[in-house]
């Protein structure tokens, strides 16, 4: 009966291996991230992982190139205000806590490492369109979050490809 007590729990140790504990979420907050969402949440759940998200809202200056010789800082605030009601709503949806919620400002895929790192994620979560041709050379927000990632990276299909499988 002992014996049994050890190789059960030495089981659950092995079923323990490899189980991810700190899932981090990023969405674009287009109707596609519903998909990728879906993902994220079944392996949190089946890993009983802590699920983070993030959304990362690109300054205009940086998205324009500095470009525009106009005072953008309203449109600024109006975007800011809308990714944090859009990102609150979809959060609570998928019952993700407001402590586990991060907006943030700059560079989609450089973002998303310095929060994984800061909260010691051993996974992102994000979507990707499996683009081909002279889009595949300019990259995407998955190719970059992949290039450069500390942990693992689950890049799941979304648009056309998705639907289409
Ligand atoms: P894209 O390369 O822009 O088509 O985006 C692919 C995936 O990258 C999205 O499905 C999200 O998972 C992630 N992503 C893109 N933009 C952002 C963003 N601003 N904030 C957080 N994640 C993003």
């Amino acid at each position: 009966m002992q014996m049994c007590g050890v190789w059960s729990r030495h089981l659950d140790c092995e079923s323990d291996m490899g189980a991810y504990s700190r899932i981090l979420l990023a969405v674009d907050l287009t109707e596609d991230c519903r998909h990728v969402a879906e993902r994220a949440t079944a392996i949190a759940g089946q890993s009983d992982a802590e699920l983070h998200i993030i959304h990362v809202i690109e300054p205009l200056s940086l998205a324009y190139g500095g470009d525009i010789p106009m005072d953008l800082s309203s449109v600024q605030d109006q975007i800011h205000e809308q990714a944090k009601s859009h990102l609150a709503e979809f959060s609570s949806e998928i019952g993700i806590p407001e402590q586990r919620r991060h907006l943030v400002f700059g560079r989609p895929d450089s973002e998303i490492h310095r929060i994984a790192s800061e909260e010691g994620v051993d996974v992102i979560i994000v979507g990707s369109h499996g683009r081909h041709g002279l889009a595949l050379l300019l990259g995407s927000t998955a190719n970059g979050v992949l290039h450069g990632a500390a942990c693992d990276v689950l890049a799941v299909r979304v648009g056309d490809d998705a639907r289409h499988h």
